[in-house]
């Protein structure tokens, strides 16, 4: 027996190939696609700490998210910080642990961060460089071995670096604002 059956598109090959008739919402905000997710332009890259960098793919200031690429090019301790909703991240290259936890996430992996997790963001000597896609929520709340708030970004301080950043660098100020929805 089939148990799977085609998803539903259309009665005829004709309507198959047609596409959607109307307007968007007109609330919707319109789609972004980043072409070069690890840029070709170094300049793109924030700086947020010595040797560690972040490149913004999107904000989303409606709901308090952001995705960027984060790249570290130093061994050492990165920052501990706590999460009051979910991250979700992808490994593009080198390696990352925490110290709170007994797995490494190595290139290729997927990363589910639970809310309410504080953790330490650890890079090993053995590791060159690192880039990790990451998927924000809300935001990253920076503390002390006691969870003590040291600090905390948020999608608006995210873009507030951006625009420091390129407003420096000849990008513009405004190079920043292709990324917000
Ligand atoms: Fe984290």
């Amino acid at each position: 027996m089939n148990t799977t059956s085609p998803m539903p598109v259309a009665a005829t090959s004709e309507e198959r190939w047609t596409p959607y008739r109307h307007p968007q919402p007109k609330e919707s905000p319109p789609e972004l696609v980043v072409p070069n997710v690890i840029p070709t332009d170094e300049r793109v890259w924030v700086p947020v700490d010595e040797n560690v960098w972040f490149r913004p793919l999107l904000f989303c200031v409606s709901r308090g998210y952001w995705m960027n690429l984060l790249k570290v090019r130093r061994a050492g301790v990165l920052s501990r910080h706590r999460h009051p909703l979910p991250v979700h991240g992808y490994v593009l290259k080198g390696k990352w642990r925490y110290l709170e936890h007994d797995w490494v996430a190595t290139e290729g992996a997927y990363v589910y961060e639970a809310p309410g997790e504080t953790h330490t963001l650890v890079v090993d000597p053995d590791v060159e460089e690192m880039i990790t896609m990451f998927q924000v929520n809300g935001a990253m709340i920076y503390v002390d071995p006691d969870g003590n708030c040291m600090g905390y970004d948020d999608v608006f301080t995210r873009i507030d670096k951006c625009r420091a950043h390129y407003a420096k660098n000849g990008l513009g100020a405004e190079y920043v604002d292709q990324f917000i929805r």
